[in-house]
């Protein structure tokens, strides 16, 4: 499965937007304008203007909105929540090639951080959805981890945020239980 560069960006951004807050035990990564600051700097192409304690509560705001995309399960309530942000962010696809590739800006240039980025990230989930489908939008499924991502292995089989830590966390435990049920029979 291949997203463009640029719808690749904004699915990326969704979900790590969404993982700045770990629902498990409340840890939130995204709670002052330099952690936000940061975020943007690793994730958006195209925003200089100072931010602040709103733009902080907005960001957050939009996140927990994002997340019901991977929860909800609801095809028809997903697509309302994508295409209300898309409404909200007054999104106006514009052509541009300032970094010298091709791509869309969802929003112009004077909009809030909130409509840059519910433009971004609702354009991204649109298009998996699109193209792939709702099912595609995964919550994690190992205990004790609510991590989001987006599944992009060729038969939808992927289950864990991360292979490597949730996956080989999961088989671990399921051997060491099938271990003591083996010693509580023999
Ligand atoms: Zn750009
Ligand atoms: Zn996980």
């Amino acid at each position: 499965m291949n997203f463009d560069a640029y719808t690749d960006l904004s699915v990326v951004t969704a979900v790590d937007l969404v993982n700045t807050l770990d629902v498990e035990t409340a840890q939130d990564m995204l709670t002052r304008p330099d952690q936000l600051a940061k975020f943007l700097d690793d994730h958006l192409d195209s925003y200089d203007r100072p931010l602040t304690p709103d733009d902080v509560s907005d960001i957050q705001g939009l996140r927990d909105r994002l997340r019901l995309a991977f929860t909800l399960g609801s095809i028809d309530t997903v697509v309302d929540l994508l295409n209300d942000l898309m409404a909200e962010s007054s999104a106006l696809p514009q052509l541009t090639d300032h970094d010298g590739v091709w791509h869309f800006h969802f929003t112009p240039p004077e909009s809030s951080l909130f409509a840059h980025m519910a433009a971004e990230a609702a354009m991204g989930l649109a298009s998996v959805i699109r193209d792939h489908g709702l099912e595609r939008l995964r919550v994690c499924a190992a205990t004790g981890c609510q991590r989001v991502f987006v599944d992009t292995s060729r038969n939808r089989s992927r289950r864990y945020c991360n292979p490597d830590i949730c996956g080989n966390r999961t088989n671990v435990a399921a051997f060491r239980a099938r271990q003591r049920a083996a010693g509580a029979s023999g």
